[in-house]
């Protein structure tokens, strides 16, 4: 079937017209007959049995009997009235009851000739008897395209009213296969159907819509589902191998003498070896003449910072400058704090550019970084300005990536002839498989691994009412002279009540915890700039032992003597920010605590991210579960989600078919990457790009 025929507009369609096309178009977005025979069954009610009236079973379910009915009458019953109807076949009789549209279905059922029911049979005052039963004379059960088990369509509460019932819709798509004759064109190679044992499109489409038995329908979804992730992963794959190929890098080949006496003589720690691998992994971007476009994950606490202040260093020792671009203004004055640090008396010329740094300060930032003299810049979104020139930019490294956008990470690139190396690195563990489909134009690094002697971070979860016990416990703390983060949550629609938790937090913890024994800071998204950072500098240097604050102290920030976190109205936030937050403490070598308090009241899903966080400490494990709760589009926030848009193959269940997916497309690919081997697919991806709606994941 060519392709033309299948964009026909829907209108065409027999049995479809102006009303029903355009209800269908907003309802289901289906505008062609492309897209209605791309509607995909929901579920599938098996139809494969029929039933004898004598085998009912009192517990029986969905069944399906052939038999006549004998009489029909109207019992009158305390609110309104039934309609019954006598049913039987050779082996003994029931009822079908109607309490809805009674006198279309009396004047409509014929007596005495062949039907063929189907729904519940319920065991009802000695008899069985089957409510709003779907009917279907014999006749033209026979005479139809036998639907053995009956597709389930998506459907929505418009598209009912307006008549296009599950049944109208599976009779549409029984039209369009007449019509069409359900020849559909090959869109795999004859190569993978053949190394897969693949079922023709032809067929896969049949049997998805109506399947002949439970084995063909499985066949013919794995054949779907395995070729929508295959074009998924030609896209993003052939997208990031043409960027190699046409996207020039500029080639670090020098390990020189920064990277070498800072490896030496400055590093505080031994690597571990997850560190080692991803620097080795970057090394070989750099010097690959290709542009680099690195994720680099790593759960809270893995020592990322080393792994991007040493590829910096790199891109130093071969004449460039880097920038590292951090999310808030706190975790890029610590960034400046802690890499000055590390880099001592080494002798790199390092700024910290952000919004609150004065003009006087900045003109020089500029001018140093125009002159070539600044080497390292770091800071917030202000590094994106256009204002922000560099003589010779060589890399950029982004922290934290999900808080900025793809647009921002995009920008970094103009800022020098040839786009700089970019390196983004994220705590937000995404499961591999959920990473290749999000991020398949980046290249992966993970750090699995972290540093070692951390002591695992005791984690509990305990109600509003044993409040005064926890009050103890950190009083018990603060005397081992550690220190202490209290959280509230900060959700926008909400703002104003939820200062007022916080401020209402604070208070009752200032008289819990009174001067001059005990000293609070406390910092939220109110606050100055200047004004958080003196708060936050005090709780830094140990001149308080309480940080009372909202989630702005989610990402970064680190203070290894702070060994207890309490979180307030935990059942509010989401799994993977309940996970940053509890990173902030067990960075240092003492035992630390996360407290999850919460009232009594709470759903079930709140309950699993509870006991998914008292129960572990692997952010991955915390990122497989938290994808199974939210579903993966709203893992990554919106902007993502559209790749995600899947028509039939669900990422997480579909797991191994997306890996075989990803390897077949990665092997095609690397052997032939014109595609000009491999006629079908390059004619099917070639369609796909032209025609977005085919599958709706082409973004
Ligand atoms: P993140 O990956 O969350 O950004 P950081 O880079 O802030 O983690 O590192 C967390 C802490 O671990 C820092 O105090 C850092 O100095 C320390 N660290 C990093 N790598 C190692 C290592 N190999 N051995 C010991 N400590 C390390
Ligand atoms: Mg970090």
């Amino acid at each position: 079937m060519n392709s033309t025929v299948l964009q026909t507009p829907i209108v065409y369609l027999k049995g479809v017209g102006p009303n029903r096309a355009e209800t269908l178009q907003s309802e289901l977005g289906i505008h062609t007959y492309q897209d209605l025979i791309n509607l995909f069954p929901n579920r599938y009610i098996d139809k494969t049995q029929y039933y004898k009236i004598s085998q009912l079973q009192r517990t029986s379910s969905d069944v399906q009997i052939v038999g006549k009915i004998v009489n029909i009458k109207t019992v009158e019953q305390k609110k309104g009235k039934r309609l019954v109807a006598k049913f039987i076949d050779d082996t003994g009789e029931m009822e079908l009851v109607w309490f809805r549209g009674q006198k279309w279905i009396r004047e409509n059922l014929k007596l005495n000739i062949p039907y063929v029911i189907f729904g519940k049979a319920n065991w009802f005052n000695g008899t069985f008897s089957m409510p709003h039963p779907e009917m279907e004379l014999w006749e033209d059960h026979e005479k139809g395209l036998k639907i053995y088990m009956q597709p389930v369509y998506p459907s929505t509460e418009k598209l009912a009213n307006k008549g296009i019932t599950n049944r109208v819709t599976n009779k549409l798509i029984q039209q369009l296969f007449l019509e069409t004759k359900g020849r559909f064109t090959e869109t795999l190679s004859s190569g993978l159907i053949n190394e897969l044992s693949l079922i023709s499109k032809a067929e896969a489409l049949f049997n998805i819509h109506f399947p002949k038995n439970q084995e063909l329908l499985a066949k013919a979804q794995f054949r779907l589902k395995f070729e929508e992730l295959f074009y998924i992963q030609l896209q993003l794959i052939s997208k990031n191998l043409m960027h190699k190929q046409k996207i020039k890098g500029y080639n670090f080949d020098k390990v020189g003498t920064l990277f070498k006496t800072f490896y030496e003589q400055h590093l505080p720690f031994e690597l571990t070896n997850a560190q080692k691998r991803v620097i080795k992994e970057i090394r070989a971007d750099l010097g690959s003449n290709a542009q680099m476009n690195r994720l680099l994950q790593g759960d809270v606490g893995s020592g990322k910072t080393i792994v991007a202040l040493m590829t910096m260093l790199l891109a130093i020792d071969n004449g460039f400058q880097a920038c590292l671009m951090a999310p808030t203004e706190i975790l890029a004055n610590q960034h400046f704090m802690g890499i000055k640090e590390l880099l001592g008396d080494i002798g790199v010329n390092i700024a910290l550019l952000t919004g609150s740094v004065k003009k006087s300060a900045r003109r020089v930032i500029h001018e140093q970084l125009e002159n070539g003299e600044l080497q390292i810049l770091i800071g917030t979104h202000a590094l994106l300005e256009d204002k922000v020139a560099y003589k010779n930019l060589g890399l950029a490294i982004v922290d934290e990536q999900h808080r900025f956008g793809v647009a921002q990470r995009a920008k970094l690139w103009h800022k020098n002839d040839i786009p700089p190396h970019i390196l983004v690195m994220t705590a937000t563990p995404i499961p591999r498989t959920l990473a290749m489909s999000l991020y398949g134009d980046l290249d992966i690094s993970t750090i699995d691994e972290l540093p070692p002697g951390r002591k695992p971070i005791k984690t509990v979860h305990r109600y509003d009412s044993n409040r005064l016990k926890v009050f103890q416990f950190i009083r018990d703390e603060i005397k081992k002279g550690r220190q202490v983060y209290v959280v509230y949550p900060l959700i926008q629609e909400s703002e104003a009540l939820d200062y007022k938790d916080l401020m209402d937090g604070y208070e009752s913890i200032a008289r819990d915890f009174p001067l001059p024994d005990f000293q609070i800071s406390i910092v939220h998204g109110k606050m100055k700039p200047a004004d958080k950072d003196y708060e936050m500098e005090r709780f830094v240097k140990g001149e308080t032992q309480i940080m009372v604050a909202t989630t702005v102290i989610e990402v970064g920030v680190n203070v290894p003597n702070a060994s207890v976190m309490i979180i307030e109205s935990a059942e509010r936030f989401g799994l993977s920010q309940l996970h940053q937050l509890r990173g902030r403490v067990g960075r240092g070598a003492n035992q630390s605590f996360c407290i999850l308090m919460t009232g009594h009241k709470l759903s079930s899903d709140s309950k699993t991210r509870l006991e998914t966080m008292v129960g572990t400490n692997d952010g991955f494990q915390i990122a497989e579960v938290d994808l199974k709760l939210r579903g993966p589009g709203d893992l990554m926030g919106t902007q993502q989600s559209g790749v995600l848009n899947l028509k039939i193959a669900d990422i997480i269940k579909d797991n191994d078919i997306l890996k075989t997916a990803r390897y077949h497309a990665l092997k095609i690919l690397r052997e032939d990457i014109s595609l000009k081997r491999h006629p079908v697919i390059l004619h099917t991806y070639t369609q796909l790009v032209k025609y977005k709606n085919i599958w709706n994941y082409i973004s």
